[in-house]
């Protein structure tokens, strides 16, 4: 549920958006779970993350207070964010109910990328600004982008590629299902593929059989020469020579097999996970 408002932002791309989700899906324990209570992670996980997230507080808030929505965000200077909700999308989102869910994540999205209240917003005349044609400045398609990448990881929408079963499995409201399946079989038909990539996952698929939790001391010393990516754990990605992002656990897998950067092939796998 989108704010009658919006407002221009630092530019962010979907795969950034999809990365980063993944990233926290991880850091909250839920990576591998379809359904959650996300009000009860909110409140008692997501506070630690640190960053934009250090001291935030979900209140419900009489209806008059939040002109009609039934949650806005709030920025106050040195306190962590607010999240005000209706005391209705409060039980919705104790019931799991999945639109209660999905306006806490887009909400969730704010706090995750905008640190500061809306001009319009602060202004007072915010019904009255449009929404900026630019998706990828814009704060409400950022914040749309952020929850549904959050609730749909690809995982889940390659084991359920109908509209009808992921909104099942996954508490997605129908239209958010049909969605995340329409923009993964976008991505997937953009993607340009290496000729030698079926070979590298047949070898990938043998060796993450077998894999170690510990590299060789000479696998991870190419592991640890490699670059810094800007923004990411250097313990768990680093950028290959081509200069494309490298997750450890998937490097893991790669070196028991024989593949190496050398190769190039590892180019076009991760220029497959973009
Ligand atoms: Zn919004």
């Amino acid at each position: 549920m989108s704010e009658l408002r919006d407002w221009p932002v630092k530019r962010l791309g979907r795969d950034q958006i999809r990365r980063d989700s993944v990233d926290l899906r991880k850091q909250l324990g839920i990576h591998s779970l379809k359904r959650f209570n996300f009000l009860e992670i909110l409140r008692n996980r997501v506070p630690y993350l640190g960053g934009n997230f250090t001291g935030l507080q979900v209140i419900v808030r009489p209806v008059a207070d939040l002109s009609g929505h039934p949650a806005v965000t709030h920025f106050p200077k040195r306190q962590g964010a607010r999240i005000f909700i209706t005391k209705d999308l409060e039980e919705g989102a104790q019931k799991e109910h999945a639109l209660s869910q999905r306006i806490l994540m887009h909400e969730f999205g704010h706090v995750r990328y905008h640190d500061q209240a809306p001009k319009a917003y602060l202004a007072g005349n915010f019904e009255a600004i449009s929404y900026i044609e630019d998706n990828e400045t814009s704060a409400e398609w950022q914040a749309d982008e952020a929850q549904l990448s959050f609730a749909a990881p690809d995982q889940f929408i390659k084991q359920y590629p109908d509209p009808r079963t992921l909104a099942k499995e996954c508490n997605l409201t129908f239209e958010d299902a049909k969605k995340a399946i329409d923009i993964f079989s976008i991505t997937v038909k953009n993607r340009s593929e290496h000729p030698a990539y079926t070979a590298f996952k047949r070898d990938l698929f043998i060796a993450s059989k077998n894999e170690n939790s510990e590299l060789p001391p000479e696998i991870e010393g190419q592991w640890l020469a490699l670059d810094h990516a800007a923004g990411r754990d250097p313990f768990y990605y680093r950028l290959c020579p081509k200069g494309f992002l490298i997750a450890k656990e998937e490097y893991q897998k790669m070196t028991p097999c024989g593949w190496r950067f050398s190769h190039g092939i590892i180019e076009a796998y991760f220029n497959m996970q973009q």
